[in-house]
């Protein structure tokens, strides 16, 4: 990334007070498991959002981004960005001055902020948390507020659901605030409560990568709502508050008559169990055996809740031929990313797999990334 402190410097004529980086998140395991108050185990990358900032006390915050084009100016005394309908070259700004007005409530003001990343936005790294997350801290610090890291999660979570509009659960701030290296985070969406579970493949001789699909995203919206709709129902039916409370997985099944909702209950209810199941095996030490989690998630998330697309199922595939621990699709479903994890000595071959079995397809070549469970968010200098 480039010398923040200088761009700064450039960008606005006077010195940065600081620079503050969050990370962007790969969920390892228990997908579709956070809107349905269950577990998710995310960890956090080795890549992210840095912010340079200045604090302000016009009441004014003021952004801009080296990924996107001008300067965004707000007051932070303002309605939620949303009903402002901004017009879409601005929309990104949405993030940081969304989380400026949900925090000025706690005690912070004004600023005027430079964004860089390495993270590819839009591709399930989480950029968008990791945005809120580096902009929150930087706030918080510039105006001597201080607000514990899982409160600064919901409240970054706020800045995404009532300020841009976007109901995400608080997988991906939580994960951007509270990871540490070597770990992934066990978060209970319920209760927000999590705990550090090691993870470190690298020790184990294993290496967990991260392949873009090179597959969009962009059907997600409708089909996203469609499958939230699609485990409420049966929870209404089951009479329970959420999926994550079916206790009885066959008992449930033998109650839904409809095949679709039987198939999206059994998805929700084991992949919950996988979580345990993975944390365990993560706290024995036994990290290798997480890829029969990894590959018993991908195929839940193909046959039963219908979110996979070709290029994951053909990548995931790839990878065991080649000699992967196992795989799994990750994110919303329909584009994005998939995860292999490999002994780490094969890691090269299960790539050249992956990467065969595209060209053979005549589709554009994936990207990998060594997807290093690393720092949550704090202070750079
Ligand atoms: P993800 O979080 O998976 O990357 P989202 O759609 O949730 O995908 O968030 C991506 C959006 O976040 C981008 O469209 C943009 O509005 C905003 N964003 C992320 N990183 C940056 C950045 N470096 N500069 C400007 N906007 C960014
Ligand atoms: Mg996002």
């Amino acid at each position: 990334m480039t010398d923040l402190g200088s761009a700064f410097r450039t960008a606005f004529g006077r010195a940065a007070e600081g620079v503050w980086h969050a990370p962007g998140r790969i969920n390892l395991i228990g997908e579709h498991t956070d809107y349905n108050d269950g577990l998710v185990l995310p960890f956090a990358l080795p890549r992210g959002v840095s912010v340079a900032a200045a604090r302000r006390d016009d009441g004014v915050i003021e952004v801009r981004s080296l990924q996107a084009d001008g300067t965004v100016t707000a007051p932070v005394d303002g309605g939620t960005v949303v009903s402002e309908g901004w017009p879409a070259e601005r929309a990104w700004a949405a993030y940081p001055v969304g989380t400026a007005r949900v925090l000025r409530e706690h005690g912070t003001g004004g600023a005027s902020l430079l964004i860089d990343s390495d993270l590819p936005q839009g591709a399930g790294l989480s950029s968008s948390a990791a945005l809120e997350c580096a902009t929150a801290l930087a706030l918080c610090d510039l105006h001597g507020v201080e607000i514990d890291r899982p409160e600064l999660a919901r409240l970054a979570q706020r800045a995404e659901n009532d300020q841009v509009g976007m109901p995400c659960g608080l997988m991906d701030q939580s994960a951007s605030l509270l990871c540490t290296p070597g770990h992934a985070l066990l978060l209970d969406c319920r209760s927000g409560l999590s705990s550090q579970v090691p993870f470190d493949p690298a020790a184990a001789g294993l290496t967990l990568l991260a392949v873009d699909t090179r597959a969009s995203h962009a059907l997600t919206g409708g089909d996203y709502g469609r499958r939230r709709a699609e485990c409420e129902q049966p929870a209404a039916l089951l009479g329970v508050d959420a999926l994550r409370d079916v206790k009885d997985l066959a008992g449930a099944l033998g109650r839904l008559r409809d095949p679709v909702l039987r198939r999206r209950v059994q998805h929700v209810v084991t992949e919950n169990h996988r979580v345990e199941a993975s944390t365990g095996l993560l706290r024995a030490g036994a990290v290798a055996e997480l890829g029969a989690m990894l590959n018993a998630s991908h195929l839940s998330l193909r046959d039963q809740f219908e979110i996979s697309w070709p290029e994951a199922d053909a990548a995931v595939d790839a990878a065991l031929r080649a000699g992967a621990r196992g795989g799994r699709m990750i994110g919303g479903g329909f584009g994005g990313s998939v995860i292999v994890l490999a002994a780490s000595d094969r890691a090269g071959r299960v790539r050249d797999a992956i990467a065969a079995a595209y060209a053979k397809r005549g589709w554009t070549a994936p990207e990998f990334l060594d997807a290093v469970p690393s720092a949550g968010a704090r202070r750079l200098s």
